[in-house]
């Protein structure tokens, strides 16, 4: 007997339809089955392919098999991608959760679009986002805020949160998401799910709207470590289109971990009652003892420059951000609107109307850092600090394999809990900023339910460019935890 379609793991799925012993249409079936019932409620797409089509797509895979033909590596997958990446489509946009952008038809595909196509994945449809990856729950979203499928009245995180709720509520089998400053670990955390936000420059940023350009990195959701592993196996890959691409050989596939060689810090900082809920040092303690028990060391340390990550982080993120937005003027990119008859007007008020209440926030602020006579003192000085946290965590991985700690201080909260206040909003991500800072990939995996029953995600940090040795340990974690078998009750169709 075969399991049913999500239990397998994306390999196991791929190779059975390959082998014809599930269609492609059944698997197309199930997710839009899910789509169609929860959709409404959860607000997870920006646009979503006609079912029609995705069914016909699904099908000329099916005659393929039928065929012979030989197939990729994501043969069959539903996939739905974040709506700050660019696809080239009819009835697909990229928006960026942003009314400026409200019409954008992409002329191209981004790098990663193109890579999951040519391995026969099916894109489904984009999901929506805090208005230019800037937040921590979806709110900021110009299109109403995704609801998190373990409680309606709570955020998914953010800013990838649909992306996330995309699989926990099972609508696709691999999800695209960013991550500028916790983007994919904080939803993949507060939805209980994986995320992984990988080492910069392993995924070509071609294609994705810029936020911060030195920290923005394209990885993969999805409902287990080993799925995750696929999913960026097929994304990553030197671009001559990306810069800031890195060329180094990405080992493919898993290794087996032991455990017991394995070395973690666990940085005082981060389990520090002050900053996070009980339940979430609780959640990362409990973690710490399984692996111990697996003859692990576990080692605590203190990271004194935790304090200076937030601010440094939103310096840079917000510089960055106003330099990246100045090309939506209503000329170059975005819908115009003129209110007068000069340039100026026609700038202002394009601006003005298209972008959101954060956005604008972000663009004012980035802008005063960078000005002449303040940049030495702010922006200047968040460089020097992020070199100096970049050394600080270079000489912790000569000691250590993996930093271990929380991904958010707090699981999922209410919609409307946070908004009036932005500096409490930025504080969610006092743990998922450093990955980014200094370059390094991270990982969320769920690793408890909290007492009202939300999910809580433990977070690995690995050395650079070790993606696949990060992976591989979560897996080799998620066999002792199972933690990401657990469903959302009213969604396990
Ligand atoms: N919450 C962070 C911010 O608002 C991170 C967002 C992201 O990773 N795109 O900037």
């Amino acid at each position: 007997m075969i399991a049913p379609i999500f239990e397998l793991s994306l390999e196991q799925l791929v190779a059975d339809i390959k082998k014809g012993q599930i269609s492609a249409k059944s698997v197309m079936n199930a997710v839009y089955q899910n789509i169609e019932k929860h959709n409404a409620s959860l607000n997870v797409f920006r646009s979503l392919l006609d079912k029609s089509r995705a069914l016909a797509w699904a099908e000329s895979i099916d005659a393929k098999v039928k065929n012979g033909e030989s197939l990729g590596r994501l043969a069959g997958i539903p996939v739905t991608i974040k709506d700050n990446i660019c696809i080239l489509d009819t009835e697909l946009k990229t928006t960026c959760g942003s009314k400026i952008l409200e019409n954008f038809h992409a002329p191209y595909h981004a790098t990663v679009v193109e890579k999951l196509i040519k391995e026969d994945a099916l894109v489904i449809g984009k999901t929506n986002m805090d208005e230019f990856a800037m937040g921590s729950s979806t709110e900021n979203s110009a299109y109403a805020a995704t609801r998190n499928p373990w409680d309606l009245e709570r955020v998914p995180g953010g800013s990838s949160g649909a992306a996330a709720v995309s699989i926990a509520a099972r609508m696709a089998l691999l999800a695209l998401g960013s991550d500028t400053g916790g983007s994919i670990r904080q939803p993949a955390s507060m939805c209980g799910v994986t995320g992984i936000k990988p080492t910069y420059g392993v995924v070509s940023r071609y294609g994705l709207v810029a936020y911060g350009s030195s920290l923005d990195q394209i990885g993969c959701f999805a409902k287990s470590a080993e799925d995750c592993a696929l999913g960026l196996s097929v994304i990553q890959g030197y671009d001559e289109r990306d810069s800031t691409s890195a060329q180094v050989n990405y080992e493919e596939g898993l290794s087996e971990i032991d455990l017991s060689q394995l070395k973690f810090c666990l940085p005082l900082e981060y389990i520090d009652e002050k900053v996070a809920d009980a339940e979430v040092i609780a959640s990362v303690k409990e973690l710490v003892s399984l692996l111990k028990k697996s003859g692990a060391t576990i080692e605590e340390r203190s990271l004194p420059l935790t304090q200076h990550l937030v601010p440094t982080y939103y310096i840079l993120a917000f510089a960055e951000a106003s330099s990246n937005l100045g090309r939506f003027d209503g000329i170059r990119y975005g819908s115009r609107k003129q209110n007068g008859d000069t340039l100026e007007s026609l700038y202002k008020t394009s601006r003005s109307s298209g972008f959101g209440t954060e956005v604008k926030r972000r663009i004012m602020l980035g802008t005063f850092v960078l000005s002449a006579g303040y940049y030495d003192q702010y922006y200047g000085k968040a460089g020097k600090v992020r070199k100096m946290i970049e050394n600080e965590v270079e000489s912790l991985f000569t000691e250590f394999d993996f930093i271990i700690g929380p991904v958010s201080p707090f699981p999922a909260f209410k919609l409307g809990e946070k908004t009036e206040d932005p500096l409490l909003m930025y504080l969610a991500d006092i743990y998922s900023v450093l990955a980014n800072l200094t370059r390094t990939p991270a990982i969320s995996i769920p690793t408890k339910l909290s007492a009202s029953g939300l999910p809580i995600g433990t977070q690995l940090i690995g050395r650079k460019f070790q993606d696949a040795y990060l992976l591989s340990t979560a897996v080799a974690i998620q066999k002792l935890t199972d933690y990401h078998k657990v469903r959302a009750p009213q969604f396990k169709g």
